[in-house]
């Protein structure tokens, strides 16, 4: 058994959350299964920083000065090479869509087994077996690896784990990128609109889906949110289709929330949103369609068209504040 890679993103001269799980959940599996886990970062990362995943309980980062960060194919690129020099037997991610897009290519790569939304991994007879909720979370499927597997997992999935105070040794490597990521450049970077809104800590959720009819008509979700003192969120429909930032989206690929009180406006109540907000204490819908399944578990269902409702209630809640 020779170790476990783990891939850290980091932007503005921090690393990410899930990253940290990830490195974190690394080092908790490599000392079960006897062995070392080891980070990568991308791009350019000071040595302090790089160093500062020990703390997470890495011993090595290996550190990919030349190539560019944020962009699969190169990530997958450095990544197989580390591996088949070092001999790691798996690669893990904290998740998210771009920790998504890299296992992937790297598992074609390496030809390996992947599993992605992974929320629990366990060693077995000194191997990794990984979990994944399946069927809109109401069952589970795990995976075992013949030779290397990859393991992605669900965001926020994996606990972050200060480990202590301790440097990790920090290496460089220089791999040569394939001609496709050669082709790639980074043109811009930043943070999504409405990325900084906690929604898995509001106590009240307006939710707006591909019933808003356009992305102007979440406007109506936002007053509303703002009389009420709490968020939007949105389905997957509408963060799919551009409406609204990927960051709100809430069901089995977003986020889980369990607000006092969810508002569902212009949304159909498929499983895979219901998942997400399943727990919330009050589920208030509002659907032009009687028949929307949303109601089938709604506390309060209002059958009407959101575009008047909406603004009346946002009235309403402002008068009785005022
Ligand atoms: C593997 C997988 C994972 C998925 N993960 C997620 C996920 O995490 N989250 C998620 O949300 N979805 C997810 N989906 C997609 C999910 O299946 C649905 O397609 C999606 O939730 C539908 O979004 P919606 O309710 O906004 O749109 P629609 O299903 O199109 O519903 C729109 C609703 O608006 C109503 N409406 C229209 N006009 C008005 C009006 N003027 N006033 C009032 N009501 C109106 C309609 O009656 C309709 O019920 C996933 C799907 C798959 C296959």
């Amino acid at each position: 058994m020779s170790g476990i890679l783990a891939y850290a993103l980091h932007y503005e001269g921090a690393f990410n959350k899930n990253s940290l799980g990830g490195v974190s959940e690394a080092a908790r599996l490599a000392s079960e299964l006897g062995c070392e886990a080891h980070a990568v970062v991308i791009g350019d990362v000071s040595d302090g920083l790089a160093a500062s995943l020990g703390n997470y309980g890495v011993t090595k980062v290996f550190r990919a000065k030349d190539a560019p960060e944020g962009l699969a194919q190169p990530v997958v690129d450095v990544m197989a090479s580390i591996m088949d020099e070092g001999g790691h037997d798996y690669a893990l991610f904290g998740g998210g869509l771009l920790g998504f897009e890299i296992g992937a290519g790297l598992a074609a790569r390496l030809n390996a087994g992947v599993t992605m939304e992974v929320t629990q991994v366990n060693v077995e007879d000194g191997k990794l077996t990984a979990e994944r909720p399946i069927h809109g979370d109401s069952s589970i499927s795990t995976s075992r690896y013949k030779d290397r597997g990859i393991i992605i997992g669900r965001l926020n999935a994996f606990e972050i784990a200060a480990a202590g105070d301790s440097a990790a040794e920090v290496e460089d490597v220089t791999v040569e990128l394939s001609e496709a990521s050669q082709r790639l450049t980074m043109v811009t970077r930043g943070e999504q609109r409405g990325a900084d809104v906690d929604i898995e800590g509001a106590d009240i959720l307006v939710a707006g889906g591909r019933g808003l009819g356009k992305p102007e008509g979440f406007e109506l979700c936002e007053a509303l949110a703002d009389a009420l003192g709490g968020a939007v969120a949105a389905t997957r429909a509408v963060v799919d289709a551009g409406w609204y930032p990927y960051s709100t989206q809430i069901g089995q690929t977003g986020k889980t929330v369990s607000p006092k009180l969810y508002l569902a406006a212009g949304i159909s109540g498929a499983i895979q949103h219901k998942v997400g907000f399943q727990s919330s204490e009050n589920i208030v819908a509002i659907n032009k369609d009687s028949n929307a399944p949303i109601f089938e578990y709604s506390d309060l269902g209002i059958v009407g068209d959101l575009n008047k409702i909406l603004p009346k209630l946002t009235e309403a809640v402002k008068a009785k504040k005022g």
